[in-house]
């Protein structure tokens, strides 16, 4: 069943808010993502580290939010991350069919792409150079991460509100 936002359909039967416990796993994860990308990049140059640290913590949390979450349905309300919540702690709220075509959603998948790319990249060339088994383990770690991301998507996306409305919605 569908629901209507202006010209756009909700997907009626979706979470109001989705569980506190979801959302706190969901930040768990993905801290330990930026976490293990930037112990990664920090094996290359210390600074390095710190700067993709900083870079991917204000991005994801700061930047993606204005772009991305302030056009949701869930501005105000705890999605599956909790994030609706954060952005209007931060920001004023936009518009939902701004949400679809929005900047905020092109840069996305890039966004987070190279928050697992350029870890793995910097493993493999440092492998190449001189192997070291924490460099495998972290490889190792930061694509099961990635695999988990991937497989939970679909069940978040399922009882998403957005999800028809969401082009990257795991659940059309
Ligand atoms: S559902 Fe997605 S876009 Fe909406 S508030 Fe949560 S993280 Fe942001």
């Amino acid at each position: 069943m569908e629901e209507k936002q202006g010209k756009l359909k909700l997907f009626e039967e979706g979470l109001e808010e989705y569980p506190p416990m979801e959302a706190f796993v969901g930040n768990f994860f993905m801290l330990l993502w930026i976490g293990a990308g930037s112990l990664a990049c920090g094996l290359l140059h210390p600074v390095l580290g710190w700067v993709f640290l900083g870079l991917s913590f204000f991005t994801i949390y700061v930047v993606l939010k204005k772009l991305v979450c302030t056009n949701c349905y869930y501005y105000g309300k705890r999605c599956s991350m909790g994030w609706g919540k954060l952005a209007a702690l931060m920001f004023k709220p936009g518009r939902i069919e701004r949400f679809p075509t929005s900047v905020g959603i092109k840069i996305a998948p890039a966004v987070y792409g190279s928050l697992t790319a350029i870890p793995l990249v910097i493993l493999v060339v440092l492998m190449l150079k001189r192997f070291h088994p924490v460099q495998l383990g972290l490889f190792a770690f930061l694509l099961v991460l990635g695999v988990y991301s991937w497989l939970s998507r679909p069940r978040a996306c399922a009882r998403c509100k957005m999800r028809y409305i969401c082009p990257g919605s795991a659940a059309k």
